[in-house]
């Protein structure tokens, strides 16, 4: 152990897990090198602090690895009851997915497919908005790792990885030198576009502090802009909030930028004009490439929502909200995601994997869940395992269960496990109920 670790005795019990992976958020670090003691770890080195109370919190949960209706169950009779009430059903819908692997996620998908259901991610409440652009409107994105070694101007809308995100600045966006900007933070520009003032805006050369629910007039103001068209400098400050001359000397620094990259977030996708914002960035990400290399990038919060975009779309073609009730995927948001399906009181069993609906969906939805027979499965106890018909209790991805997950760049990872877990993984748990379903299907 380096002297730089003297909080830590040495035992002979401790183990040292090197480049572990951070789930907690979508920079999936995976340089971080965990002391464990046993069943616990006490030193999780260079993580940020989101990621220390991810780690050194983890606690196995004395809890029985399944419960039926609350009461204690063996997995076999939990795996049995799930799969009849999956396959009962006339439409189930299975959702969550964005915190476990891409082999639970993969698996998970392909039951729903057996079971002609509709399978959402959490992306529908989160990035769904850009997920609808990116089919319109096409991406021009990058690694992080070329934006650590290329981006010379690094634009942030809507979007606070200060507080979301820690080591977004240190380990990609910002600080570190690169290849063709060796001077680090010196050969940035950092803008911050949002309408309140963030942390992260505190971190910028530029902070534009934009009307709310204005960022789609913003963002054509610079498409326009970009394009050399004239505009009515009264009606850019009514609908933007800054004045013309503001833009104008945006565009020209983008302009002159070798590498731009714009990273966005819910501030974009979830406020007025929803998917036709990220259109509008994506759009102005493409415009700029007449002038100079410019790329885009949406920020995602959970460690394996990018995982769940790209495994629904590479076993469905869509991302997100997918039906397959006739036998071929259709795609339809507002329609198959989760939070209308459940609003509108159409689901009849739910299968959830990671993820509290019970916790964040309208009053409407929480109530229709509540109506129907349904599995949850997640490590901790939530308001959603408290009401499912079939509670899971799992292991944790990334801390007790190896496998992939999705980096926000769509870069896949390795997870490299801290120690077992007694309770099954969730790969375990999806794979039981769906050869249980594929046997009482006759399939
Ligand atoms: S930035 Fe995110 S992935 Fe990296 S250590 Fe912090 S919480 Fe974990």
């Amino acid at each position: 152990m380096s002297l730089a670790e003297p909080q830590i005795p040495p035992t002979a019990e401790l183990k040292v897990v090197t480049d572990a992976t951070c789930t907690f958020c979508g920079c999936v670090c995976d340089d971080i090198d965990l002391t464990v003691d046993g069943q616990h770890i006490v030193e999780a080195k260079r993580a940020c602090v989101l990621g220390k109370a991810w780690f050194l919190n983890h606690e196995v949960e004395d809890r029985p690895s399944c419960t039926i209706e609350g009461r204690p169950a063996s997995v076999a009779e939990g795996v049995e009851r799930a799969a009849r009430i999956l396959t009962d059903a006339r439409y189930p819908i299975v959702y969550g997915l964005s915190d476990t692997t891409c082999e639970a996620q993969r698996v998970a998908v392909g039951l729903a497919d057996w079971i002609g259901g509709t399978v959402d991610t959490t992306t529908s409440v989160c990035h769904g908005p850009s997920g609808m652009a990116f089919q319109g409107v096409g991406e021009v994105t990058c690694t992080l790792g070329e934006v650590l070694h290329r981006g010379d101007f690094i634009m942030f809308w809507g979007s606070n990885p200060a507080e979301s995100h820690p080591r977004h600045f240190t380990k990609y966006s910002l600080m570190p030198k690169g290849m063709f900007v060796p001077n680090g933070r010196k050969d940035r520009t950092c803008v911050v576009v949002d309408v309140r003032k963030t942390k992260s805006a505190k971190a910028a050369d530029i902070f534009l502090q934009i009307k709310p629910r204005g960022d789609f007039e913003a963002l054509w103001t610079l498409r326009a802009l970009s394009q050399g068209i004239e505009l009515d400098p009264e009606q850019v400050l009514s609908d933007t909030g800054l004045p013309l001359e503001t833009w104008q000397d945006l565009m020209t620094r983008m302009k002159a930028a070798k590498f731009g990259v714009i990273f966005f977030g819910m501030g974009l996708t979830m406020t007025r004009g929803k998917h036709a914002n990220s259109e509008a960035l994506l759009a102005l990400t493409r415009d700029m490439n007449k002038y100079t290399r410019f790329v885009c990038k949406p920020n995602r919060g959970h460690g394996n929502v990018t995982g769940a975009d790209n495994v629904v779309t590479w076993r469905t073609g869509y991302p997100f909200g997918v039906n397959l009730s006739r036998g071929y995927p259709r795609f339809n948001p507002g329609e198959y995601t989760t939070s209308d399906t459940l609003a509108r009181g159409e689901a009849d069993a739910a299968l959830i994997i990671a993820s509290d609906p019970m916790a964040n969906f309208s009053q409407p939805a929480r109530e229709h869940l509540a109506r129907i027979p349904f599995i949850a499965l997640d490590p901790k106890e939530t308001p959603t395992t408290r009401a499912a018909t079939v509670a899971f209790n799992t292991a944790v991805y990334g801390i007790n269960v190896p496998g992939t997950v999705y980096r926000m760049d769509d870069v896949p990872i390795p997870l490299r496990p801290a120690f077992d877990s007694p309770h099954p993984s969730d790969f375990d748990v999806l794979s039981g109920i769906e050869k249980r379903v594929k046997e009482l299907k006759g399939i």
